[in-house]
């Protein structure tokens, strides 16, 4: 590999959360040889500007100093060299997500974007790493967990892993410490789960199970011929934390941040809700390996990491992925048929509690994602489509309208292999849509219109109602509220979010106050308190409430609301066979 640009990543010191990380190119461009660190990484549509971390940068060339030049905020050039030019950064990697980098004295965890240079110019040649283990006493026992091929490595070892070429390097996230390690196999392919992280009594065997099932639904979803899965290795990288969800999508594996309650126990003691969760999180990563690694938006052909890329797909790439991971719950067998209705109620619930739907367009929320989306503010839920959730409500409607409208002959699964079967094209921005009318037969532009580029309501009732399933609202009419989401803050409670139009909003209390007390009696610290509290009244009468707000006392008089969160309930409703089995055809038996 005379070309092949070569990297190498070193934990030079993990107290102090610092990896040294080397880019060498063999033949530099004779005008200087540039190169440039991310702004985003793919999957996560926010500007991070990796290069803040950058704490010290150098380079030489034949044993001499070059002289580096920044040309903009994450731009660099050398001077002109006639040598092998290397650059060495030394890189601050303490941020705990599934996005960037971390280190410290019991693991290292990093991803490509966050800590390679790229070499411009130099893209499309072979890239090599070379991952090193820390200096003793740190890196005892450690192995490395990633699905980059290993070039001089063993397996989980250190030594040095090849890319074909940039992109690829970058797309392979990578453990090294002593974490917990699985596997098992699916149609075939080797899947590992390493788990950094203390889980006592981790049920292993369960989640291996479980994972299988969910993973062989998916690959004999694409593939129902062959059962032929487009990695030939998938590696779940877990970091479990006390209290913490996340998770990255890539090729062949997926970064995952955990609750460690949410890892299933041997015997049970662990949450049943977050065990779900975790499977739905790790089914929606998986399914990505298909429904955005491969089926791509045009506008993602190649991905430019400089600066925002703008497509209008998330709905299409995020809900869509946020509809199946669900769907494959119940599809494998990991969970029933009503913990998956709960699953969906609990989506359409959070969708209806906001009023933003009714002001943003999944189209345009999917355009906007880098300054909203992914910068959230208190004011979020009266302003925002949530193209995720309420992507996954349109996925679920498109399906059940396919299903209901040809009597069962095609479904969304139809077009979601038409997707598949042409990947290696980007998606452009309106053409999803004609391929599910094609892959359906049906006229959809009028579903598509309303519910994607507008922002008209589901009519989630009506095309749930043939599958026999019906939808109930078990809101209790006499319970009275504000209308806030309040939180703990120290000994005080405050109010997170106001709902527009509530009784709140209303009467002018805002995010950030600090309750006092409410119709002269201290405002208790807990929102569980609140509730109590508020439950001796009804609604409709007037209460006096106090409030800090920049450290002044203020005073509102409150008309208080009937209860305005939806708590929707789906229930299956036994009926015609015809009904039954249109519902097990969708949701598997
Ligand atoms: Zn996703």
């Amino acid at each position: 590999m005379k070309n092949a640009i070569r990297y190498s990543i070193f934990p030079k010191d993990p107290a102090a959360h610092l990896f040294e990380v080397t880019v060498t190119v063999p033949a530099p461009a004779a005008d200087g040889q540039r190169f440039m660190l991310p702004a985003w990484i793919p999957g996560s549509y926010m500007i991070r500007e990796f290069a803040r971390n950058i704490v010290r940068i150098s380079a030489e060339a034949g044993g001499e100093p070059i002289a580096l030049e920044k040309l903009d905020k994450h731009t660099w050039r050398a001077a002109p060299c006639d040598a092998a030019l290397t650059v060495t950064c030394e890189i601050y990697a303490w941020d705990l997500s599934v996005r960037a980098a971390h280190l410290d004295q019991t693991h290292g965890f990093f991803n490509g974007p966050s800590v390679f240079l790229r070499a411009i110019g130099h893209e499309d040649f072979p890239h090599v790493v070379d991952i090193r283990r820390p200096a003793p006493p740190a890196g005892k026992g450690w192995r490395v967990a990633t699905a980059l091929p290993e070039l001089r490595a063993k397996r989980y070892g250190f030594g040095t892993y090849v890319a074909a070429d940039y992109d690829e390097l970058i797309d392979h996230p990578v453990e090294m410490g002593t974490f917990e390690l699985l596997t098992f196999d699916a149609h075939g392919v080797p899947h590992e789960v390493a788990i950094t992280g203390r889980v006592p009594n981790l049920d292993d065997k369960r989640l291996m199970a479980d994972l299988k099932k969910i993973c062989e639904a998916q690959i004999g979803f694409f593939e129902p011929v062959t059962k032929r899965a487009p990695m030939p290795r998938y590696v779940f990288l877990a970091m479990v934390v006390g209290d913490g969800y996340g998770g990255l999508e890539h090729r062949s594996s997926t970064a995952l941040l955990c609750s460690r309650n949410d890892l299933p126990a041997v015997g049970g003691g662990h949450s049943a809700e977050g065990y779900e969760n975790f499977l739905g999180l790790c089914s929606h990563e998986y399914f990505h390996t298909w429904h955005v690694k491969c089926i791509k938006p045009a506008a993602f052909m190649p991905y430019e990491l400089q600066g925002e890329t703008y497509t209008r797909l998330l709905w299409l790439f995020e809900g869509f992925t946020s509809y199946y991971d669900d769907l494959f719950l119940v599809r494998s067998g990991v969970i029933d048929v009503s913990a998956y209705l709960r699953r969906i109620a609990r989506t359409i619930n959070g969708v209806l509690r906001g009023s933003g739907r009714s002001k943003q367009s999944l189209s345009d929320a999917s355009f906007d994602a880098w300054i909203k989306f992914y910068r959230q503010d208190e004011n979020a839920p009266n302003a925002l489509a949530n193209y995720y959730t309420q992507g996954s409500l349109v996925a679920l409607a498109l399906d059940l309208t396919i299903r209901a409208r040809t009597k069962g002959r095609k479904s969304l699964d139809d077009g979601m292999r038409a997707l598949w079967r042409r990947c290696t094209e980007g998606i452009g921005e309106r053409e999803a849509e004609d391929m599910f009318e094609k892959a359906s037969g049906l006229d959809l532009a009028r579903f598509f219109e309303q519910y994607v580029h507008g922002t008209a309501e589901l009519p989630l009732g009506e095309l749930l109602a043939p599958f026999g399933i019906q939808v109930n609202d078990e809101r209790k009419a006499g319970k009275p509220s504000l209308d806030v989401r309040a939180v703990r803050a120290g000994s005080d409670l405050r109010l997170a979010i106001v709902y527009e139009g509530g009784a709140a909003h209303r009467a002018g209390l805002s995010a950030g106050d600090l309750l006092v007390a409410v119709d002269g009696l201290r405002a208790p610290a807990d929102p569980a308190g609140l509730d109590k509290l508020l439950a001796r009244y009804a609604p409709g009468q007037n209460v006096a409430v106090h409030a800090f707000r920049r450290g002044e006392l203020m005073a509102f008089e409150i008309t208080l609301d009937p209860e305005r969160a939806p708590q929707l309930a789906l229930t299956v409703q036994e009926g015609q066979n015809s009904v039954a089995s249109a519902r097990e055809a969708w949701l598997g038996k």
